[in-house]
């Protein structure tokens, strides 16, 4: 066979080619842009040719601290396009975070969106790499601002030339894109994603069992765009010809119900916050949401009680799917299999909140203490993957070889798989609550009590105990209205049925909110010391 180079920016010329005139729709600060994809190809071009006159070469890391938006998207195919580096930074990290992602991706230019600019003021005199800034706004002046040398987007496009070549002459396996992990605890870990990577996982995300996006898809990334580059939603999309909605800076719930009736969304991404805070909104307003026909749900657990109220209330497919920053990151999708549909509703439901098989063209295992354990849904252990687009290890970072070990990654997710090779994580490693000598799952605990009436959101962790070792502590957010009106008893009783008695929290904690990492999961780390704190307990 041939062996032609799969390349980044090869699908954005597709989609100038064979999708011209299909569309994207970008919500920025001031307006609502509409381009199609001719458009996008020819900024595309424009911004390539002004990256190579501003000095950057082959292999540069390109940062950028934005939104989702037409501008980020024109920087996903234009850097990668003319053989630098995308590099997307997550801009709701702690300013430290950032400097130190910048410093050690060694990024040489910065895209910035205009309300991020305060953050970068303050930060840049602590960067050491970056040699310009370019401001992304609607505005043709610039601001006033300390940052030097500053570029406008719009004017650097207006002087570029828009019959610019993509490079052909890129090696499939150089580094198109970067992303750190949001961590939890120490440093964020840079990983690097290859042209050959992201075309790979462009297509299992065009799979029909898998993220099943097509031509005749209009898609809305809400998980944003500096989330392991939006799940990669913006590369397949544009390939595919899919028509784009971008739901721009600080959108709200109302935004993105308002987006999904106007535009006649069928497809959107995101993490199960996003989608808690849009059936609220639901619930208040009156929207035609039957356009969708795929909600795309990752990044922490999707409750159960969240998939049923998403289909059996709103009538919208709600799928579940699994991975991480190191994958790229799609690695599970579940989706019932042809012969399981005719299990009942409720057997159904649970099948699919699970985190589903895995997607063709990776492989797992699943060692436990005695090796690889048996896939009969009981024994759990932790998920290993490998594959075209799972990364081989952090970049310039001494922990890659305590989570890639032999050509494996190791995931630090504990799941168990049943017969038919359904995964579902169970736990963190480290979140894994261990009583009395067994092992009790705090996401089990929380999908149990998320399903609750009253509940807004529910998050579960460990404290330490004299003698049982651990003991697990339920926090709760009660949704509106139902402040005072239910007990730890309450609770305690709803759940009594589902679980053995030594899985019941042994407290119920009222809280405002549970605190959240950068992009919207649940901060355990910080919800731990909380928990202590409340119950005067020392942290070691
Ligand atoms: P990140 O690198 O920020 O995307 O985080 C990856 C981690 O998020 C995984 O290792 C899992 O612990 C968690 N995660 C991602 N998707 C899911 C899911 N569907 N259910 C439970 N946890 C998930």
């Amino acid at each position: 066979m041939m062996q032609t180079p799969l390349l980044v920016g090869s699908m954005m010329e597709h989609a100038e080619k064979f999708f011209s005139k299909k569309e994207v729709i970008s919500q920025t600060h001031d307006t609502l842009h509409r381009l199609t994809y001719k458009e996008v190809g020819h900024r595309t071009r424009r911004l390539m040719s002004a990256l190579a006159r501003l000095g950057i070469e082959k292999g540069d890391k390109v940062g950028t601290l934005a939104w989702n938006h037409h501008r980020h998207l024109e920087i996903y195919f234009a850097a990668p396009g003319m053989g630098a580096v995308l590099h997307t930074i997550n801009i709701r990290l702690s300013p430290e975070h950032i400097i130190y992602i910048i410093n050690h991706a060694e990024d040489e230019i910065l895209f910035i969106d205009e309300d991020i600019l305060p953050l970068i003021e303050k930060i840049h005199p602590h960067l050491t790499t970056v040699k310009a800034y370019v401001i992304m706004s609607d505005k043709s002046t610039l601001p006033d601002t300390t940052l030097q040398p500053l570029y406008n987007y719009e004017q650097l496009l207006t002087d570029g030339d828009p019959a610019y070549p993509f490079r052909h002459d890129l090696d499939e396996n150089d580094p198109a894109g970067m992303c750190y992990t949001s961590a939890t605890t120490g440093k964020p870990k840079g990983v690097v994603y290859s042209h050959r990577g992201i075309v790979l996982h462009s297509l299992a995300l065009g799979l029909a069992d898998g993220g099943a996006i097509s031509e005749s898809d209009t898609a809305m990334p809400v998980v944003p765009q500096f989330h392991v580059n939006a799940w990669g939603l913006p590369f397949a999309c544009t390939w595919f010809g899919s028509t784009q909605v971008m739901p721009g800076p600080r959108f709200t719930p109302q935004r993105l119900a308002a987006f999904i009736e106007r535009f006649r969304v069928t497809i959107t991404a995101g993490v199960p916050t996003i989608w808690l805070g849009l059936l609220q909104e639901l619930e208040k307003g009156n929207y035609d949401t039957s356009s969708l026909r795929s909600v795309l749900c990752g990044g922490s657990a999707a409750p159960l009680g969240l998939i049923r109220a998403f289909e059996k209330k709103y009538n919208i497919p709600f799928y579940h799917a699994y991975g991480a920053t190191e994958t790229t990151p799609l690695v599970t999708i579940s989706r019932l299999k042809s012969y399981q549909q005719d299990l009942s509703e409720d057997e159904k439901l649970q099948e699919r909140s699970r985190q589903g098989i895995l997607v063709p063209g990776l492989e797992m295992k699943v060692i436990g203490s005695d090796g690889e354990v048996e896939w009969n849904d009981e024994e759990m252990g932790e998920l290993l993957v490998r594959g075209p687009w799972i990364a081989d290890a952090y970049y310039r970072d001494e922990r890659s070889e305590l989570a890639f070990i032999d050509g494996w990654f190791h995931t630090g997710d504990v799941v168990t798989v049943d017969k038919e090779g359904t995964m579902k994580i169970v736990d963190r490693t480290k979140d894994l609550i261990k009583s009395g000598g067994e092992w009790i799952s705090s996401v089990d605990l929380e999908n149990a009590l998320m399903a609750h009436e009253a509940v807004f959101e529910a998050s579960v962790v460990a404290i330490p105990d004299p003698e049982w070792q651990e003991r697990p502590i339920a926090c709760v957010v009660l949704k509106e209205g139902y402040e005072g009106q239910v007990t730890k008893d309450d609770f305690i009783q709803f759940l009594e049925p589902q679980f053995a008695k030594y899985w019941l929290p042994d407290d119920v904690l009222f809280l405002d909110a549970i605190p959240k990492t950068s992009v919207g999961k649940f901060l355990k780390r910080q919800l731990r010391e909380q928990v202590k704190a409340h119950y005067q307990i020392k942290s070691e």
